[in-house]
């Protein structure tokens, strides 16, 4: 079990529905429910395979720790909405396909759907919020509402490899970032469960993920850019340039990433490592209960971070950094690592719910 942050019991925790809970997207959101000092799991869906099932029979349960107790005997649901859900948290880890046409139908029933899918990220009323970096684009729910005419709303968070390296360079972009190598070394399951054949993985790396590339290149444009009144600004590409490589590893979970970056200003090792090390957003002020008191750790170890030791930082929130050096064709070059079913989907969806509850949003 993951530990949980000290935090202020609630007289009434907030009921969540997870779409998808049977994946392993979902299973992770199920057992960080578990203990949730704000919000109590309430529904669990399904596709037409476990459907009317009991979820301890329907799931096929993969997180380390055993399943949560009172998610075992709810009954797995077809996703399909109350009349109302107002004032009611989903967390969607839904394939994008199925997520394109049934989050849509939560957030007009009311609730506010916090999304792992890729299907709304990069629509032009929908936030991508990573709470550390841009909590300012909540601001886009009061435009999306009224486009769409939805009492609720849909929040989504990146894709588990754009986490990380947004991550990692949001408290560079003072030193004016022009220039972003990324090579992906992804886990198995970051491919959803059963994912890719183990006779094609064994043994093997995979260097294509379909859509992946692009992904990391344009979300994280959007999230290191600004929201204004109506609209986003993502950062312009011939004003940062990033050109990512993705490829699929036999590691079990926790996406490694190499990273070289070249600035406009003259910096030293000590001020990125700085600047890493001092950095620090809205969900530690607010000390939501799944942040991480530190979100960025630098290792100084010559062969660290890796997945097996450092997934789990931050009880699996952090992003751990090593082997930052100068490159002879950028500036600089580095390793960064974040685990992709926790940082890189259902915490980042939870923080998110996290984030807008106690901003007021879900009143
Ligand atoms: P997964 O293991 O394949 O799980 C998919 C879930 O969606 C299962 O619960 C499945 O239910 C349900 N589902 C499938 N088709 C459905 C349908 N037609 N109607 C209703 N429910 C349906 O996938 P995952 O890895 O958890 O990923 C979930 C989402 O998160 C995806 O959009 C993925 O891109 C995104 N994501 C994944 C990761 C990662 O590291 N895995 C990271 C970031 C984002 P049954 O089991 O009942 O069939």
């Amino acid at each position: 079990m993951i530990d949980r942050f000290e935090t202020t019991p609630l007289p009434r925790r907030i009921p969540v529905t997870v779409l998808g809970a049977t994946g392993l997207v979902g299973q992770r959101l199920i057992a960080l429910l578990a203990e949730h000092p704000w919000f109590v799991l309430a529904h669990v869906t399904g596709s037409a395979r476990t459907q009317g099932m009991r979820y301890g029979d329907a799931v096929r349960w993969r997180v380390e720790t055993p399943p949560p107790s009172a998610a075992l005997d709810l009954p797995v649901e077809p996703p399909t909405p109350a009349a109302s859900l107002a004032g009611h948290i989903v967390c969607s880890a839904l394939p994008a396909s199925e997520a394109e046409t049934i989050e849509p139908l939560y957030a007009a029933a009311g609730a506010l759907v916090f999304s792992n899918a890729s299907a709304y990220r990069m629509a032009a009323d929908v936030p991508l919020i990573i709470p550390e970096i841009n909590p300012d684009h909540l601001a886009a729910l009061a435009t999306q509402r009224q486009r769409r005419g939805w009492s609720g709303a849909l929040v989504t968070n990146p894709n588990c490899s754009t986490i990380g390296l947004a991550l990692a360079l949001a408290p560079l972009q003072r030193f004016g970032l022009r220039r972003v190598l990324v090579t992906t070394l992804q886990a198995a399951s970051g491919a959803g469960y059963p994912g890719v054949a183990s006779l094609d993985l064994l043994d093997n790396v995979i260097p294509y993920i379909g859509g992946e590339e692009d992904k990391i290149e344009t979300e994280t444009r959007k999230i290191l850019g600004a929201w204004s009144d109506t609209a986003f600004a993502p950062i312009p590409a011939d004003a940062m340039r990033i050109s990512a490589t993705c490829t699929r590893v036999p590691v079990r979970d926790g996406h490694l990433e190499t990273v070289s970056v070249e600035f406009d200003e003259r910096v030293t090792p000590d001020d990125i490592i700085a600047a890493w090390q001092a950095y620090a957003g809205e969900p530690q002020q607010r000390q939501l209960p799944t942040a991480p008191p530190q979100p960025l750790v630098y290792r100084k170890d010559a062969a660290r971070p890796q997945p097996l030791y450092d997934r789990l930082a931050g009880h699996g929130m952090a992003v751990t950094l090593g082997r930052l050096r100068p490159c002879e064709v950028l500036d600089y070059k580095f390793v960064c690592l974040s685990h992709n079913t926790i940082r890189g989907a259902a915490g980042a969806a939870l923080l998110n719910a996290e984030l807008a509850y106690a901003r007021g949003l879900l009143a």
